[in-house]
């Protein structure tokens, strides 16, 4: 019986790694004819001062709505990383952010220290091409560079290459910020950390998760500490609730992003926060 059991448990594994496969596989092959034509698009997501309730910059996301579905970015970032189009996507986000960005400040009056991320894969950053395609999107949409962040994710730097150093060093050059994506999980050394030109630090949503917990605020605490030290901004990415923005205030990190304020947004609905004032609604502004 439990023989017969494990036979058929084995069956289903079997079938299922295969649709898995195929399921890739038939995705790559709509992730290149979408590529063909930039089928994509952007939103933002707002990023909060948590104590005067203000949007203090946002974070570009790319999006794809293959067919009738919207495909998640964790699902075809990764497919495009392994087959190479992630640098011809990566150009599109970066070139598509910069006349944006451009256009928001004819059109509104951002507030001072007003940026908006990308996210840049480990490819890009090894690109000996990266910083003359960065400066020609800079000079064609004729964006302030120092109204643009790149996000990189702390695992990246694990891979330590020449280009990627130099490359860092170039995008501070341009004026553009650099923060470190999903900081806590990348296992970098303190040391190694220091040596990196970066401006932010982004708390990843898995710390975030467990500031109720002693645990939870030790780490948020001695991210805030180690960031006020190094004389970089702190960010905490993921706030869903009340109590945790609370929380984060209470242990010193003021600029957060998450459900709890705003999910990533289409450029309209942006626009009309910005509208409106970079401003919270009142009633989610916390303690005032
Ligand atoms: P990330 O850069 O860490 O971005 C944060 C992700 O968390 C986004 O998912 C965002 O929508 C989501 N998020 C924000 N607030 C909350 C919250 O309160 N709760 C929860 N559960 N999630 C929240 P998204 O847009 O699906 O992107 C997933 C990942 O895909 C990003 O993680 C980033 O690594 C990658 N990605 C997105 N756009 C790009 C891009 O243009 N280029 C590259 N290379 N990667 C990108
Ligand atoms: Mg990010
Ligand atoms: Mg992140
Ligand atoms: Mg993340």
């Amino acid at each position: 019986q439990a023989k017969h059991e494990g036979r058929n448990r084995y069956r289903v594994f079997e079938s299922d790694m295969k649709s898995q496969v195929e399921e890739t596989m038939a995705l790559e092959v709509e992730l290149r004819r979408a590529y063909e034509i930039m089928d994509f698009s952007l939103h933002f997501q707002p990023k909060y001062d948590m104590k005067t309730g203000s949007i203090v910059g946002a974070e570009a996301l790319i999006r794809w709505r293959a067919g009738e579905r919207d495909v998640s970015p964790a699902i075809f970032i990764p497919i495009a990383e392994e087959t190479g189009l992630i640098n011809g996507i990566g150009r599109w986000v970066f070139e598509t952010t910069c006349i944006q960005v451009r256009k928001w400040s004819l059109d509104y009056n951002l507030p001072p220290g007003f940026r908006v991320s990308v996210n840049m894969s480990v490819q890009q950053l090894q690109d000996p091409d990266l910083i003359e395609l960065l400066k020609q999107a800079v000079v064609s949409s004729r964006v302030d560079p120092n109204l643009l962040e790149v996000e990189i994710t702390e695992s990246l730097f694990l891979e330590r290459t020449e280009v990627n150093m130099e490359n860092l060093a170039s995008i501070r050059e341009l004026g553009t910020g650099i923060a470190i994506d999903d900081f806590g999980t990348g296992y970098s050394s303190m040391a190694y950390l220091a040596q990196l030109p970066f401006t932010v630090l982004k708390i990843d949503k898995t710390f975030v998760d467990d500031v109720h917990l002693p645990q939870g605020s030790a780490i948020i605490s001695a991210v805030v500490a180690l960031s006020n030290g190094l004389g970089v901004e702190v960010i905490a990415e993921g706030v869903e609730t009340e109590a945790q923005a609370n929380r984060l205030l209470q242990l010193g990190c003021v600029h957060a992003q998450g459900f709890f304020y705003s999910r990533p947004l289409a450029i309209d609905q942006f626009e009309a926060l910005m509208e409106s004032g970079f401003r919270l609604p009142s009633s989610q502004r916390l303690g005032s």
